[in-house]
């Protein structure tokens, strides 16, 4: 992992070179008042953009992209005492806005293929859920569908199908539509820092191994439970080959936190749709 993540270091700081050096004008916005967003400062929400190149349709080289919002959402639903719960009517003007606004929603496969040299949206998005709750598939799929947005959903295989939660059914139907990635959240959900090592490396490899079995696909993205995680389970993630670990830190991902603990977007259940257009102008 070492090699691999000095490997996108030095290309990360190419990366802010380029951005710093070109003469074109660059166009950065962020908001006031960052931090009552839980937004970290560090990180500008918005990506940097050179002019001579967004003229170009919809994609630009990788050069010019200093960071990449990827949003954090679990349940879309209604309750005002849970701020993990995002009200339908807020997540589909939310998900109307990015639309309207021309960020365009990419998956991890993106973020490994730009890495690897492909070009990448001018807005880039990454929207992320976690848990794999039953509304994920009977409200946020159809508003996604509405507006053709990609997400990745982070299931724990040992929930999915119960009351709460999506089924296998419910995942290949939106595996096969082309827009819903999936990831591993683990089995059980449990804080990987106090488990055995053994139960700790059931719940990253085996989880990645029956998800793979079931939609017939490489699962490059891990999400890890609570957003906790140290060295031993950053090796393991690593050793079970995921290229991606997204954690609950605040802020833009950026190749310089790791590949492997990339920061996210917490999108708050208190969040207006005002709250919102303030940070993804
Ligand atoms: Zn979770």
């Amino acid at each position: 992992m070492g090699n691999l993540i000095k490997y996108f270091m030095l290309n990360f700081i190419f990366i802010l070179l380029v951005s710093q050096m070109s003469g074109c004008q660059k166009t950065s916005k962020s908001i006031d008042n960052f931090d009552d967003f839980g937004v970290d400062k560090s990180s500008p929400v918005t990506v940097s953009v050179s002019a001579n190149i967004s003229t170009a349709k919809t994609i630009i080289p990788k050069q010019v992209v200093e960071a990449v919002p990827i949003l954090m959402y679990h349940s879309i639903s209604v309750n005002p005492k849970n701020d993990l719960m995002v009200p339908p009517d807020v997540f589909a003007a939310q998900m109307k806005h990015l639309h309207e606004t021309g960020y365009q929603t990419i998956t991890f496969k993106d973020l490994e293929d730009w890495q690897a040299g492909k070009p990448i949206p001018k807005k880039p998005i990454l929207l992320t859920f976690d848990d794999g709750y039953i509304d994920n598939y009977t409200t946020a799929y159809p508003i996604l569908k509405k507006y053709n947005l990609q997400a990745t959903f982070f299931i724990s295989f040992n929930y999915l199908g119960d009351s709460r939660h999506i089924s296998w059914q419910n995942i290949q139907e939106m595996y096969n539509s082309g827009l819903i990635q999936f990831g591993s959240h683990t089995n059980s959900h449990p804080d990987l820092t106090v488990i055995s090592s053994t139960q700790r490396q059931a719940e990253i490899f085996q989880s990645k191994e029956k998800i793979e079995e079931k939609i017939g696909s490489e699962v490059i993205a891990f999400s890890y439970p609570a957003g906790v995680y140290n060295d031993l389970v950053l090796r393991d993630v690593s050793e079970a080959r995921y290229k991606f670990g997204v954690t609950t830190k605040p802020g833009n991902a950026r190749v310089e936190q790791g590949l492997l603990s990339l920061h996210r977007v917490r999108v708050h259940g208190y969040y207006t749709v005002e709250d919102f257009v303030k940070i993804f102008p």
